[in-house]
């Protein structure tokens, strides 16, 4: 199988990379920063406004962007939350409304920063399977409304069909102020802003020890008032304890050779939203650029126990899954070549969204759990930690979100377990059965499993 660098569509076709660097020797900083994803970088970033001369070292085990951050859809909601109603149901209507609003202004400012990067807000379609995903999508849209959200549009059979040609689908629903945009250049756009601002960036520096006030890697060792921990799924490696509050799962995605004239007649998508369907374990698509279609599933995978790591970079019997599922919605395009296939790790949390916190003495803070979402979240969670690590105050600091924890998740044996009963459960509510007792429970405790 291909390194990740070369199966990844948005990493092999990256452009432009500066000269790295690995950290040698002890060094030191007001902040150290381990793991450059979105999280990492745009704590930097909001590091800077609040305080320009600040001195920063991000230390990352692989490139810029090699987790998540550069393997993802790069599609963009304007929710921060999950959705709408899940805001409702963990943190009630007025925090959620306070989210929602949030999440307009984050997007918003998501825009006029990523200029370069390929974004287009052309929102999002959600497409129905059933009859019972058209009453979902209602109470989807209900939710929305009743925090302010406006622009939502609910379509027929006949509409839904106009916008996107599957005879899968039964009706569907425009959800406004989303988009697609490139996720390797906005972790580029990030980087050079940071790099022009002083700020060091050392690759192929894994850190394998956290001590208070100090990260150490093998090849030397960053003393730092405060440290920030932005290691999304693989935060247990050197943070075994946040395990209780997370569960590292593998998503994968494929993306097809580019689409000619006449297969985009074939479908129609003149719009480009980025597309999810009703389902529990949705599929989720969009076009790239170059009209390639990017493929995935939310059926993410765990890897007993909590295992993170290169050998599972991929999975040929998920790449065939993929496959199956497109020929399924869109069989006109059975004979469609995938050159690019590949898997990444996220965090998921029982909520669905990010926690944030602190240990070693306060001097290590973290922000993980972004589940799919991460790519608006990872922003919000960004500013949180510049303020948090500057002691500064902020509104966001008393966001529900920052300072509750989700529920926890049981250790192992009983993780495996209990992931395996609620996969089989969701599993079986996509092939259209009730919802078994078990989910029942999960729901009304505000449990979710899910990318
Ligand atoms: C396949 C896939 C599809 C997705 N699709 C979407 C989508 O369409 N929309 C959306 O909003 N979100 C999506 N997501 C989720 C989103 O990409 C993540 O939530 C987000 O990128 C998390 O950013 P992060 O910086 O917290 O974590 P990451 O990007 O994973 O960054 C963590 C970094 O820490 C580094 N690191 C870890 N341990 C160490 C160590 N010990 N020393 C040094 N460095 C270390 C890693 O190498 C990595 O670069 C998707 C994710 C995947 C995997």
């Amino acid at each position: 199988m291909l390194p990740i660098e070369k199966s990844c569509y948005w990493l092999a076709n990256r452009q432009g990379r500066l000269p790295t660097q690995k950290l040698s020797g002890p060094t030191q900083a007001e902040i150290a920063i381990v793991g450059a994803g979105f999280t990492g970088l745009w704590a930097a970033y909001f590091l800077k406004e609040l305080k320009p001369e600040i001195d920063i070292a991000i230390l990352e085990q692989g490139m810029t962007g090699y987790g998540a951050s550069g393997r993802n859809a790069g599609m963009i909601s304007n929710c921060i939350d999950h959705t709408h109603s899940l805001a409702i149901s963990h943190f009630g209507q007025e925090e959620a409304a306070k989210l929602a609003q949030l999440g307009l202004k984050n997007i918003d400012e998501l825009e006029a920063f990523a200029l370069d990067c390929d974004l287009e807000r052309t929102g999002q379609l959600f497409v129905a399977l059933t009859e019972k995903h058209i009453e979902d999508l209602k109470s989807l849209m209900a939710a929305a409304e009743s925090l302010g959200i406006k622009g939502y549009q609910l379509f027929s059979r006949e509409e839904i069909r106009q916008k996107l040609n599957s005879q899968l689908y039964v009706g569907g629903a425009f959800v406004p102020g989303g988009g697609i945009l490139d996720p390797i250049k906005l972790v580029e756009r990030l980087t050079e802003q940071l790099k022009a601002q002083g700020v060091r960036i050392f690759e192929n520096t894994k850190v394998t020890r956290l001590a208070p006030r100090e990260a150490i890697t093998d090849s030397g060792s960053i003393k730092a008032g405060k440290i920030i921990l932005a290691t999304d799924a693989y935060t247990h490696h050197l943070l075994p304890g946040l395990l209780w509050r997370f569960i590292p799962l593998y998503d994968y995605i494929l993306v097809s050779e580019p689409l000619t004239d006449e297969d985009l007649e074939k479908i129609g998508w003149r719009g480009r939203e980025g597309i999810v369907d009703g389902r529990t374990f949705f599929n989720y698509y969009r076009l790239t650029k170059d009209n390639r279609v990017l493929w995935g599933t939310s059926e993410a995978v765990y890897y007993p126990p909590n295992q993170v790591g290169p050998q599972y970079d991929h999975s040929d019997h998920h790449y065939h899954s993929l496959k199956i599922s497109f020929e399924r919605h869109f069989p006109q395009l059975r004979k469609l070549e995938w050159p690019f296939a590949w898997g990444g790790p996220i965090a998921s949390t029982t909520r669905l969204t990010p926690f944030f916190g602190s240990a070693l003495d306060d001097s290590v803070l973290y922000a993980l759990g972004y589940t799919g979402h991460g790519i608006g979240s990872t922003r919000v969670a960004g500013k949180v930690l510049a303020h948090m690590a500057l002691a500064k105050p902020s509104e966001l600091l008393q966001l529900k979100m920052v300072k509750e924890k989700p529920m926890p998740y049981p250790p192992e044996p009983f993780r495996s377990i209990s992931v395996n009963m609620v996969t089989d459960s969701l599993r079986a509510v996509d092939r259209g059965e009730k919802p078994n007792q078990l989910l029942r429970i999960l729901d009304l405790m505000g449990i979710g499993f899910s990318s």
